[in-house]
């Protein structure tokens, strides 16, 4: 089959053909006639099956009839992250250079004045993010009334980010009449509801989720000490290891995957210190630093990407070497993804996962889902180190301090008393330990070798999301009515948050549960 024989205007064929696509893929082939025939449809599917391509080029065969007027977007795209808006755009630039259409991305982070004059001019094509969507909404600068199609990408992503409530209210605002198209993972109980609701007797595809890993990624275990300091240690051997690879696959990229978003930040800024080309992904960072990182990464300007899987699921990013799981993924189905970024197209890629002790049943369903057992790079199972007395379970979620009681985890003066049985692997890397870091972070009880050049700060340190705040010196609009204040991208709920893989909660304040001593010490109070 070739994309002629789905139904797509000639100039949609010619862009695709340009874009170098001979074959539609499975979902393609099944979706766009569906799309084109106006009809509702529920894929399910992730990404990587080309399901960007399977909504945009129907959506621009059609939006070929008609205009769009001021401030009455025709067709809607929402997307759980500001990322993945900006490859939905991109998608659209790539697919639609020969059709005279105004795209528009509403995303947080960026001034409110440029998007706003993008809908007052008319958008054919709208891609928001839910939050973003919403505050333009209440400001009185849109209406929803004219959308003819509404793309509902990643649902079940949306859930897990608590975005669920705002998607009802958006699809509320759109005509009872639009067509829909929703795309999800997954379909847990609540997803099943929402389809429901917003379906209107949609064609239902299913493609497959990739259970199995490509023959071409060579998939190591490597054991290691379940404390941060020295998986960090483990860790950077690994990747001065990869870099010279006997295996013929010297490291030339790679992603460092982390279960959890403060994790990231630690790891990206120790690996900073000891002098590692690298960046960061994680949503605790603003959107200029998180597009940077990206953008470096992709052009080879970083070698090493620290990033959660939250943060990283649906990028297109093509060509890595290599992947590191720092963390072992907690849900095995995370293993697949992870992986999948490399050894793409027939390239080579390896894939090492840190395992530790208390690790060995997410290592279990990793294996049974990839029906596959995957090999030691040293030592084994039986070999991993016990946990030292007090070592923190690696549970799916710590409580809101958990970082700081992770640092108070640390030997302050050496680690006398402690029992550990090394691996092989470990006791040379501790015996070779060359880097500490600048304020003790890392410090180990080994003669300090000489400093690994220092990387250029980068020019701010990942900080809350402050997705949806006016940018600073922008000047809040005279409206004819009081502004609804700026909204950050919705919190998740409560409920939520538990399902949200790559946040352990908002980022503590203050002093998070942990509650100094001095705090619970009783004032005296002077009486008049
Ligand atoms: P997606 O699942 O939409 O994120 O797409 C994943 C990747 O597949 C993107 O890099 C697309 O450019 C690419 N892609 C989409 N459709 C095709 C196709 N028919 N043939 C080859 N590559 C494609």
């Amino acid at each position: 089959m070739s994309f002629s024989d789905l139904g797509l205007s000639q100039k949609v064929v010619d862009a695709v053909s340009a874009a170098g696509y001979t074959q539609p893929t499975p979902i393609q082939a099944q979706a766009i006639p569906h799309v084109l025939a106006r009809k509702d449809v529920l894929g399910i599917a992730q990404t990587g099956t080309g399901k960007t391509a399977a909504f945009t080029l129907p959506m621009l065969s059609i939006l070929e009839q008609g205009r769009a007027r001021a401030r009455m977007p025709r067709t809607l795209i929402l997307e759980p992250t500001r990322e993945l808006a900006a490859q939905v755009e991109e998608a659209f630039i790539k697919y639609a250079p020969n059709h005279k259409l105004n795209v528009a991305l509403l995303i947080g982070g960026v001034s409110f004045a440029d998007q706003d004059a993008k809908i007052t001019r008319g958008a054919d094509v709208l891609i928001a993010t839910p939050g973003r969507l919403l505050d333009h909404f209440e400001r009185g600068k849109l209406l929803l009334t004219g959308i003819e199609i509404l793309v509902i990408d990643e649902a079940d992503r949306m859930l897990d980010m608590g975005f669920i409530p705002d998607i009802e209210r958006i699809a509320g605002l759109c005509p009872f009449t639009r067509q829909t198209l929703f795309f999800t993972a997954t379909m847990p109980p609540e997803i099943q509801r929402v389809t429901e609701q917003f379906l209107s007797s949609p064609v239902k595809i299913e493609v497959a989720r990739p259970s199995s890993t490509a023959a071409t990624i060579t998939q190591k275990l490597v054991a290691t000490h379940g404390k941060d300091y020295e998986k960090r240690e483990t860790l950077r051997q690994l990747i001065q290891t990869a870099v010279s690879d006997s295996d013929g696959n010297p490291l030339k990229n790679g992603i460092i995957f982390c279960n959890r978003k403060t994790e990231v930040a630690t790891l990206f800024r120790s690996l900073q210190r000891h002098g590692f080309s690298v960046g960061a992904l994680h949503g605790d960072m603003d959107q200029r630093s998180r597009m940077a990182a990206l953008d470096a990464f992709r052009k080879n300007e970083l070698t090493l990407l620290v990033a959660s899987d939250v943060a990283a699921r649906g990028l297109d990013i093509p060509d890595v070497s290599h992947v590191f799981n720092y963390d072992i993924p907690h849900h095995a189905e995370d293993y697949v993804h992870r992986i999948g970024r490399t050894g793409r197209a027939g390239r080579l890629g390896t894939a090492y996962t840190l395992v530790a002790r208390g690790d060995e049943k997410y290592l279990q369903a990793i294996e049974k889902l990839i029906t596959k057992t995957i090999e030691w790079e040293a030592g084994d199972m039986s070999s991993l180190p016990e946990r030292a007395p007090g070592e923190a379970d690696e549970a799916p979620r710590r409580g809101r301090g958990g970082e700081r009681d992770r640092k108070r985890e640390k030997p302050r003066g050496g680690r006398e008393g402690r029992e550990h049985v090394r691996t092989a692997r470990e006791q040379k890397i501790i015996d070779a330990a060359a880097a500490s870091d600048a304020n003790g972070e890392d410090a180990t009880p080994v003669e300090r070798a000489p400093r690994a050049e220092r990387a250029p700060r980068p020019d701010r340190a990942p900080r809350a999301e402050r997705a949806d705040r006016p940018e600073r010196g922008e000047r809040p609009e005279r409206a004819a009515r009081p502004e609804p204040a700026p909204r950050r991208e919705a919190p998740p709920r409560r409920d939520d948050r538990r399902r949200n893989r790559d946040d352990d909660g908002p980022t503590p304040k203050g002093f998070g549960d942990f509650m100094p001593g001095f705090l619970m010490q009783g004032a005296a109070i002077k009486k008049d």
